[in-house]
């Protein structure tokens, strides 16, 4: 009997002994990083620990003195943690001068402590060093009359002021970069749009924010006019899913008609996302001048936001919004450039074919789909009614046509304002005080 005890007991330390081998600690990391903090900062941590963690701590540490902001703990799990192969972790907690009320202006340190859910608890933390800054941005925006035109463009001037990093225009979920007005140090302004699927009720506001989490925003005067946009039935037969899908998605499976669906659907997203993203590539200053060109003696089929019924013998197969113009002229037409600007795209484009994109500084650009041969390449600066290529059918296509659209720091605009000289004094160069080039 004495025997059998010792056993047990010995049976008992082995297994305190494995367990505390196999304890681990835990990897921390702030995710993006955090270099300011101010009254209520976001804070993000990656917790990795296989046997999860049972308590976690945010704090700042100013003058020797730490605030805890933020502590959380879990049931222990001393004995079951062999259960546990938990994933890394996200957790998300704000932290600043609203829990701690002594921090002021200057270095502090943001430390994240852990302890791991096992039968050791080991400790692991991880310090960052920070400026804690209080002074909140400001914004003002201009005071002029802002009439926008839903799926159009619109220019608005403010001043941020205080500590602020970063400021811009927000409508609905789209938001617009700012840039430096020429000639005035202390303003900036923003192009930007009323994208044509937001809602009527978006407010556009102004917003100045820093890296310390504060944010603030301005609404400035403006009047939308509602766009009934047009619908518009498409037949598609055989002969035409043959020719498009085999030559935008020639290793496509299944059938022509869900090959097509694909193309039309998942590809135009995608399509759209690339161009969207062209958006980084843009000069900060105007390259263009007077208004832009539209393609002369074209026969316009069709307009910006038709929404386009697929019709495929005899039922609807599909909807998608087209955001452009087709313009239609003799076939293999020059494609001339709708203003100065520099290429910063000119190869194919899935359902866009053979695409050219120019931008023309502050993030607004133009679009030419469908060529039949490109005749510029990125980094060209091209002029005002320079020929970019020649018309065709290439990617979604039913026949030699130029698709012509335009774009505001990636958010596809009407163009025909950008074509239009009183639109274009009224509503953009009215607002900034020098005028482009
Ligand atoms: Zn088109």
């Amino acid at each position: 009997m004495k025997k059998l005890i010792g056993i047990i007991i010995l049976l008992m330390i082995v297994a305190v002994l494995v367990l505390l081998a196999l304890t681990n600690g835990t990897k921390l990391q702030i995710n993006p990083p955090v270099t300011a903090i101010g009254v209520l900062t976001p804070v993000q941590i990656e917790v990795t620990n296989p046997h999860g963690i049972r308590r976690i701590q945010g704090a700042i540490e100013q003058d020797g003195t730490r605030y805890v902001a933020f502590d959380s703990s879990q049931p222990a799990h001393r004995f079951l943690f062999w259960r546990y192969h938990e994933p890394t972790q996200t957790l998300k907690f704000e932290i600043g001068k609203k829990q701690a009320p002594p921090l002021h202006d200057g270095k502090a340190k943001l430390i994240i402590e852990a302890q791991s859910n096992d039968l050791r608890g080991r400790t692991d933390s991880i310090e960052s060093e920070v400026q804690v800054i209080t002074q909140p941005p400001r914004v003002t925006a201009d005071g002029y009359q802002h009439y926008i035109n839903q799926g159009g463009s619109e220019l608005v001037v403010f001043t941020p002021a205080g500590y602020w990093t970063e400021s811009g225009v927000r409508v609905g979920k789209y938001t617009f970069r700012s840039f430096s007005l020429p000639g005035h140090s202390d303003q900036r302004f923003s192009l930007f749009a009323y994208a044509w699927d937001l809602p009527e009720n978006a407010v556009p506001v102004v917003y100045a924010r820093n890296p310390a989490g504060a944010e603030v925003t301005a609404r400035f005067w403006y009047k939308l006019f509602l766009k009934k946009f047009r619908s518009r039935d498409l037949e598609i037969d055989d002969a035409f899913l043959d020719r498009v899908v085999n030559q935008i998605d020639p290793q496509g499976s299944g059938d022509l008609l869900s090959r097509f669906l694909k193309v039309n659907g998942e590809m135009r997203r995608q399509n759209n996302q690339t161009l969207a993203d062209l958006r980084l590539k843009t000069a900060d200053r105007f390259l263009w001048s007077g208004p832009f060109l539209p393609l002369i003696n074209a026969a316009v089929e069709s307009v910006f936001a038709d929404r386009r019924s697929y019709i495929y013998k005899g039922k609807k197969v599909d909807e998608q919004v087209h955001l452009g113009f087709d313009l239609a002229r003799i076939q293999h037409t020059p494609v001339p450039a709708a203003n100065d600007g520099r290429v910063v795209w000119a190869q194919n484009l899935g359902i866009y074919g053979n695409c050219v994109v120019i931008d023309h500084g502050y993030g607004l650009q133009s679009i030419y789909g469908h060529l039949s041969r490109i005749d510029v390449k990125p980094g060209d600066m091209v002029k005002k009614a320079q020929p970019l290529g020649i018309s065709g059918s290439t990617g979604l296509a039913g026949g030699d046509h130029l698709h012509f659209s335009m774009q505001v720091d990636g958010v596809q605009v009407n163009p025909i304002e950008w074509w239009d000289e009183h639109w274009l004094k009224d509503r953009i160069l009215s607002k900034i005080a020098t005028q482009p080039k």
